[in-house]
């Protein structure tokens, strides 16, 4: 299908050479092994190398654009997706954990922390999530207090990204507790601050480094602080704004390679003196993966469009909400569309790669079980993006309050 609408010729060439990369660099070091923590670290050394950790800061501190391109980054996750989800995720986790800083990092933040992104040298975390806090982001119980020139952190943090492998921790915590969603701040943690505790590494089905910390008296300077405190909520619905879409882009790319993998089984395997594709209900199930994965497709892309629009506009002075940030905020017209894109196509997408992997194992019969065959590999991988960034339930909430609103409207 033709998409030219929502890209420029450079994202074409992008796509192509990421595409070269991923077979070269990530498609022979798919196959999963014992130590996946090295793995991680050898795929973030090789997408340096590569120059696509660029891509998530901006141009100023290293990157490749002025300001975060949402079709690149979709572009780069959908492209390593299909090879190997954890190299995916070693991109993704340097954009979600350094973006806090990009909005709302000091120059003097930013500085020390986004060249180091770009060029691998740090490994970035976006820490929220905690054990009793995962859907309710407000709910998070850390604490930070101000103590002079320092804050100093109480809490734990749970099913984090990179935890245990990262250099520093975008940490959210309540400065002021009685303001609720108002009263969280967002503030940097490097790793070898006095009170970071590494608790324990999770092991998921599929490889993805993660893992749970404690802070205990945890003190940092204050000017590691983002924004202003009571900024963090916003500064955190702005990042998983922005990145939502690339969850869709990335279970793009598994289920494209899953409708890939069975095409071509189905053409290949014989039963009952046929191969499998001369089977109308197979050929029938091939032609629905094909029409919902190019739907969900559209909704990415046009997201990710929508964003990068946004950004422009607000550059160009329309009606901009700057954040005094080296970023802009999207234009306070268009905002409710950026919602409803965002978590439509992160809805969509995940929803669709896993119904469209489900019917790819489906037609490999028992073959798809089997451990060592990408099928099999594609349906864990695909999980975990129903539930990170907010669940498929959550962008249903927001996507109708959205909608709610605009009935009252
Ligand atoms: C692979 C992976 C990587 C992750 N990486 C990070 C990371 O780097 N940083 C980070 O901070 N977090 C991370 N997380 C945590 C993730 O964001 C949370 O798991 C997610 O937000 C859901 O929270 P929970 O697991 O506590 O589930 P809960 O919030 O307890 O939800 C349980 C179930 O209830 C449903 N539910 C909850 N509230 C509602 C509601 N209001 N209406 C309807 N249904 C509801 C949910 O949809 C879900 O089905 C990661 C998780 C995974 C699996």
């Amino acid at each position: 299908m033709n998409h030219t609408a929502f890209f420029e010729p450079e994202h074409r060439a992008l796509a192509a050479e990421l595409d070269r990369f991923a077979r070269s660099e990530v498609e022979p070091r798919s196959a999963e092994e014992a130590d996946d923590t090295a793995q991680a670290l050898d795929f973030i050394q090789r997408l340096a190398r590569g120059g696509w950790l660029r891509y998530v800061v901006p141009r100023s501190f290293g990157g490749v654009h002025p300001h975060l391109d949402l079709r690149s980054v979709c572009l780069i996750r959908r492209g390593l997706a299909r090879y190997s989800s954890l190299a995916d995720t070693m991109f993704a986790m340097q954009g979600l954990g350094s973006y806090p800083i990009t909005l709302a990092g000091s120059e003097k933040i930013k500085q020390r922390f986004l060249p180091q992104v770009a060029s691998g040298e740090a490994i970035a975390t976006f820490a929220l999530t905690e054990p009793e806090a995962g859907s309710d982001a407000a709910g998070i119980q850390t604490r930070a207090r101000r103590e002079g020139n320092e804050y100093v952190l109480e809490g734990t943090k749970k099913f984090i990204s990179n935890a245990g492998i990262a250099d520093f921790y975008v940490v959210f915590a309540k400065t002021d507790p009685a303001q609720g969603r108002k009263g969280i701040s967002a503030i940097v943690v490097e790793k070898d601050r006095p009170g970071f505790h590494m608790t324990r590494k999770l092991e998921l089905i599929a490889p993805h480094p993660i893992g749970e910390f404690q802070l205990e008296g945890c003190r940092v300077p204050a000017e590691n602080l983002l924004g202003r405190e009571g900024e963090g909520y916003s500064i955190l619905l702005q990042t998983l704004e922005s990145f939502r879409t690339t969850v869709g882009a990335a279970a793009l790319g598994l289920a494209e390679r899953a409708l890939e993998e069975a095409t071509s089984y189905a053409k290949k395997r014989k039963q009952f003196g046929k191969t499998l594709s001369e089977f109308q209900g197979l050929r029938f199930m091939l032609a629905e993966m094909a029409t919902e994965l190019e739907a969900a497709r559209l909704l990415v892309f046009q997201a990710a469009w929508n964003l990068d629009q946004a950004r422009r506009e607000a550059e160009a002075g329309a009606d901009s909400t700057s954040t005094e940030t080296g970023d802009r905020a999207p234009t306070r017209t268009s905002h409710r569309t950026l919602v409803l894109a965002s978590s439509m196509a992160k809805l969509f997408a995940t929803e669709t790669g896993q119904k469209v992997i489900d019917r790819a194992l489906q037609i490999h019969g028992g073959t798809g079980l089997l451990k060592g065959t990408v099928v099999e590999r594609l349906y864990r991988e695909i999980r975990a993006l129903r539930i990170y960034e907010g669940t498929s339930e959550i962008q249903k909430e927001i996507i109708s309050r959205q909608l709610l609103k605009g009935a009252d409207g």
